[in-house]
């Protein structure tokens, strides 16, 4: 099967699986930017579910941009200390406050990037589920997944992985698709050994056909 054929079924079989298997987490539950951005943060290198009642209480203590741009660094270090690396994370979420606090939450990437802790993939995530972008997401998750059902061996930093996501993204549906690769990931697609028994692409997926074949 060719690789456009593969990414078209694949991009179909996840926004299906994407209707009854998505995760809730209370920042996919808002367009709020502000909101959006703080949950980038502080999902870096962080599992979700550890995230979520820390979030809560950032949001719920800091609940607009100008209230993190006046916060205390110790207090908010506090919140977040169980996440990790505290005094980075608060003193970039301080900063964000600072730089935006009469701007807003900017929709141009090159002024997401310029913020501290904002890499490429926190920027797409935020024009993607903050402003409807069609951005590709990814991480160390989403390249795995692709790395199996292409039988690529690429990095999260590769350019050719943002190159394939972007070739796999539906630009009609990327929230739900980009919502929906990194839950496929987390739950089916798993790190150590993938579920590949309640996995819907088994028939195309590479990873599957080789240690089938063993
Ligand atoms: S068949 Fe297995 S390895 Fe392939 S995408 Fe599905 S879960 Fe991942």
């Amino acid at each position: 099967m060719s690789q456009q054929k593969v990414i078209e079924e694949f991009r179909l079989g996840l926004l299906q699986w994407a209707e009854d298997n998505l995760r809730s987490f209370a920042w996919r539950e808002t367009s709020d930017p502000y909101e959006i951005l703080v949950a980038e943060i502080l999902l870096q290198k962080t599992a979700a579910e550890k995230v979520e009642p820390i979030y809560n209480e950032v949001i719920e203590t800091y609940p607009t941009i100008t209230a993190l741009a006046e916060a205390d660094q110790n207090e908010l270090a506090e919140i977040i200390y169980s996440l990790g690396f505290q005094n980075q994370r608060s003193q970039a979420l301080i900063t964000i406050g600072q730089t935006l606090r009469d701007t807003g939450i900017p929709a141009d990437e090159a002024q997401l990037r310029d913020l501290p802790y904002v890499g490429q993939y926190a920027a797409n995530a935020t024009l993607c589920f903050a402003y409807g972008e069609p951005r590709p997401i990814v991480d160390e998750n989403v390249v795995r997944v692709y790395n199996r059902i292409f039988g690529t061996e690429l990095g999260y930093r590769d350019e050719e992985a943002w190159t394939l996501a972007s070739l796999v993204l539906p630009q009609d549906d990327s929230r739900r698709f980009n919502l929906a690769i990194l839950d496929f990931g987390a739950t089916i697609c798993a790190p150590k050994v993938p579920n590949c028994n309640s996995c819907f692409f088994t028939h195309s997926c590479n990873y599957y056909q080789s240690i089938s074949q063993e």
